[in-house]
């Protein structure tokens, strides 16, 4: 039987991506494929180009070479140089990030946060914008907070608002770069509730993260970059608790 190319290829595929600096190597050479629905993690020392490498698959970051295709369209083309350049826009904009600092508005509520980019990036009327976000502060347990500004919500409060925020613009992937690294351990805790609700309803995501138990218990796929270079990967308990590379055993034992 014929298949369609959506399912013969992986559904998101960073190829060969390099990153360079002033001609320092950020990134050297990073292939990575993502099948729908697979969570994905990314650990490593602190320098090492993971963040580089994330913004690369959202567009922040250009490679200086290399391509990132998702569902066959390549996010990295030129837009003048892209047949269809409205396409490849919300595609990028479907590509949703969720950062170590939650940059929220400070001046806005959290419901007006999960609703502005729905109105400004996707054309959603007030009423539509208005209601999407009210079932999404309620998923990540925050119905009763959507009156309240960022400064009035704890940092795990926040973070989940951004989440919400993310996830209001219906993307085909969230990229999450060490989401709670700057929340006490607690506060952190209900961040990663939040993201296994969310890779168990199905989502596509890459995780930047030092939690480690969290990759072991979520993530499909582990993999760990030094020096701008995936060392190794494969099942996270198998990485975690069986290192084959010396570089990883090193890392691994100064983390754990
Ligand atoms: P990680 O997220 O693993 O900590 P980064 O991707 O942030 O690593 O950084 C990788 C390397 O690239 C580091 O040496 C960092 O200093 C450098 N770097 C990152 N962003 C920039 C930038 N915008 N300009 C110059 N150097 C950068
Ligand atoms: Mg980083």
């Amino acid at each position: 039987m014929a298949q369609h190319s959506e399912d013969t290829q992986p559904f998101l595929v960073a190829e060969n991506i390099s990153v360079e600096f002033n001609g320092k190597p950020a990134v050297q050479d990073i292939s990575l494929t993502v099948e729908r629905g697979e969570v994905v993690a990314i650990i490593g020392p602190s320098g090492s180009g993971k963040s580089t490498f994330l913004r690369c698959i959202n567009h922040l970051q250009s490679p200086t070479s290399g391509t990132v295709r998702i569902d066959g369209v390549a996010i990295t083309e030129g837009r003048d140089r892209h047949p269809n350049a409205r396409d490849l826009a919300q595609l990028r904009r479907r590509v949703g990030m969720v950062f170590q600092q939650f940059n929220l508005f400070p001046n806005l509520t959290a419901l007006e946060n999960v609703m502005l980019a729905q109105i400004h990036a996707l054309g959603r009327s007030k009423q539509e914008a208005r209601e999407k976000a009210l079932a999404l502060l309620d998923r990540v347990g925050l119905a009763e907070r959507a009156n309240h500004r960022p400064d009035e919500c704890s940092g795990g409060q926040q973070q989940r608002i951004a989440i919400a925020r993310t996830l209001a613009l219906d993307p085909l992937v969230v990229l999450f770069d060490e989401p709670t690294s700057a929340l006490d351990p607690e506060l952190g805790a209900e961040v990663l509730t939040v993201m296994r609700e969310l890779a168990e309803a199905g989502m596509t995501m890459i995780v930047v993260t030092h939690e480690m138990q969290f990759a072991e218990d979520v993530a499909d796929r582990l993999v760990f970059i030094s020096d701008g270079r995936i060392v190794e990967e494969g099942k996270p308990r198998d990485v975690l608790r069986n290192p084959q590379h010396p570089r990883t055993q090193r890392f691994l034992h100064a983390v754990l």
